[in-house]
C-alpha cells in the first residue's frame, strides 16, 4: 500500500467497488480498502435487484445468479393476494443473487480497471487539511497507518462513521430504519419464479416480511420491523413466528441480522474532499428497502464527479456539491416519492391493508408502473386522494 493516492476508497460493497472502478477508468490512481477479510462476506441482504439496472454496471453472469424472478405477489393480512408483473415490480425483482460471489465480481472489475484493493483493511478517522478531508488513518493487517487521498469515498454502509467523521450529519431517526432479520431457509415449497411479500402489523410492524427464491426449493425468508415500532419483540422472534406459520419444515441454514436506511437521501452527501455513496448517503429506497442498485449508481456518478473535479485541481465542497446534485436528480424524485409513500403504509392499519389489497382484485398490472398503482389505489379507493394525491 502507498501513502498517496488520487482517490481512496472506504468500503467494497455495491456502491464502493462502482466508485472506485468509474474512477480508475478516468485513469486515476485508486485505493479500494474494505476491513472485513472477505468481500461480500457476511451477506446482509436478501439479494434481489432489478435485472435492467444490473445490466447497467455489470454483464449477467450464472455464477452470482441464484433465481430469475418473473414477478411478485403481495399478501395483505387477510391472505387476499395482489400479483404483479415483471414489468410493474421493475427495479425490486428480476434476479435473486448470490451477494457473497457478485460483490467479489464487481470488486474484480474495480481491480481490473487499476484499482488497488485491500482487504483486512480498516478506516478508522479521517486526515483533514485547511477543513478539507484529505486521506485517512486506519488499520492494515493489524498496523496503523496513513494514506493521503484528494478526495476520499464514504461508501461504509449503513453503519458508516466516515460522513460523521467528515461532520456530515448522517444520524437516522428511529422511525426511519428497518431492522431485520433472515433465514437462508432450505426444502421448502415456494414459488421459484417470484418474489413474495406478506403485509401486516402482527407480521412485521411497519415493515414486511419478504420470500426470495434462491432455487427451486430454497429462499431468503427475512423481514423489517421499523425502529420506532420495536416493543421488546425482536425481529427474529417475528421471522420465527412466520416460519412456524408457513414453512414449519423449512431447514435454516444461513441467519442474517442488519438494518436499512428508510430515511430517504441525506440532505448533504458531500464536503471538501469527499462524498458519500450507497447506504452511507442513505440512498437506499425508503419503501422496498432496495440498496443494491442505488449504491451503484452514486458511485458511478461519483466517481465521474471526482475525475473531474480532480481534472481541476478543485476539490472543495463547492466544486463537489455537484455529486449531490447528479443524486438527487437521478434518485431524488423517486426516493422522495416512496419516503411519502413509506409515511403512508406504515401507519396503515391491517383493515386498510385488506380491503387496498380486495380494491385491486382483478386490475391487471402488466401495463402498469410503480406510479400508475398508485393510481389505481386512488381510482378504487377515493377516500385516499388527499393523502396519495402528494406523491405524484
Ligand atoms: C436484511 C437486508 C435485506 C436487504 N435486501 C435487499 C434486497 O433484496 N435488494 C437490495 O437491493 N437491497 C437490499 N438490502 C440493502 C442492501 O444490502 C444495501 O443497500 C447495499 O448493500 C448497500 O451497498 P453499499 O455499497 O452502500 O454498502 P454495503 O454493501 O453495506 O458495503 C459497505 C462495506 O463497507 C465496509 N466497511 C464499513 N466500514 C468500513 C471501514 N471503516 N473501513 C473499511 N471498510 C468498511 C463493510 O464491511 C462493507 O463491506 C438489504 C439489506 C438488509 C440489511
Amino acid at each position: 500500500m502507498k501513502s498517496e493516492y488520487d482517490v481512496i476508497v472506504v468500503g467494497a460493497g455495491p456502491g464502493g467497488s462502482i466508485a472506485a472502478r468509474t474512477a480508475a477508468e478516468h485513469g486515476l490512481d485508486v485505493l479500494l480498502i474494505e476491513k472485513r477479510q472477505e468481500i461480500g462476506d457476511p451477506v446482509r441482504c436478501a439479494e434481489g435487484t432489478g435485472k435492467l439496472g444490473l445490466s447497467k454496471f455489470i454483464e449477467p453472469d450464472p455464477r452470482w445468479i441464484c433465481a430469475e424472478v418473473t414477478g411478485a405477489r403481495i399478501f395483505a393480512p387477510d391472505g387476499t393476494c395482489v400479483e404483479l408483473s415483471e414489468k410493474l415490480a421493475g427495479k425490486e425483482v428480476g434476479y435473486v443473487l448470490e451477494r457473497k460471489i457478485f460483490d467479489r465480481a464487481l470488486a474484480k472489475t474495480a481491480a481490473k480497471a487499476g484499482a488497488e484493493v485491500q482487504v483486512k483493511t480498516q478506516a478508522t478517522s479521517l486526515l483533514k487539511e485547511n477543513g478539507n478531508v484529505c486521506g485517512i488513518r486506519g488499520k492494515y493487517r493489524g498496523d496503523d497507518f496513513e494514506a493521503r487521498a484528494k478526495v476520499v469515498v464514504g461508501a461504509d454502509g449503513i453503519e458508516s462513521r466516515v460522513g460523521k467523521w467528515a461532520g456530515i450529519n448522517t444520524t437516522i431517526k428511529p422511525k426511519d430504519i428497518e431492522t431485520c432479520a433472515q433465514f437462508l431457509v432450505t426444502d421448502i415449497d415456494i414459488k421459484a419464479d417470484s418474489c413474495d411479500f406478506y403485509m401486516g402489523n402482527e407480521r412485521a410492524p411497519g415493515g414486511y416480511v419478504w420470500i426470495f427464491p434462491k432455487g427451486k426449493r430454497e429462499a431468503n425468508v427475512g423481514l423489517g420491523i421499523l425502529g420506532n415500532r420495536f416493543s421488546g419483540k425482536h425481529p427474529i422472534d417475528y421471522l420465527h413466528d412466520f416460519m412456524a406459520w408457513k414453512f414449519p419444515d423449512g431447514k435454516i441454514i444461513e441467519t442474517v441480522v442488519g438494518a436499512v436506511p428508510a430515511s430517504g437521501m441525506l440532505k448533504q452527501l458531500s464536503t471538501g474532499g469527499l462524498v458519500l455513496v450507497g447506504d452511507a448517503g442513505r440512498v437506499s429506497d425508503p419503501i422496498t428497502g432496495g440498496g443494491i442498485y442505488n449504491a451503484m449508481a452514486s458511485g458511478r456518478i461519483a466517481g465521474n464527479v471526482i475525475a473531474d473535479a480532480i481534472k481541476a485541481n478543485d476539490v472543495s465542497a463547492k466544486k463537489l456539491i455537484r455529486y449531490d446534485r447528479e443524486v438527487g436528480e437521478e434518485l431524488g424524485k423517486q426516493l422522495d416519492r416512496n419516503y411519502k409513500t413509506k409515511e403512508f403504509v406504515v401507519k396503515a392499519e391491517d383493515s386498510l391493508m385488506n380491503s387496498v389489497a380486495r380494491s385491486l382484485q382483478g386490475v391487471n398490472f402488466e401495463e402498469m408502473s410503480v406510479a400508475k398503482l398508485l393510481r389505481e389505489i386512488i381510482t378504487r379507493n377515493p377516500a385516499m386522494f388527499l393523502e396519495l394525491a402528494g406523491l405524484f
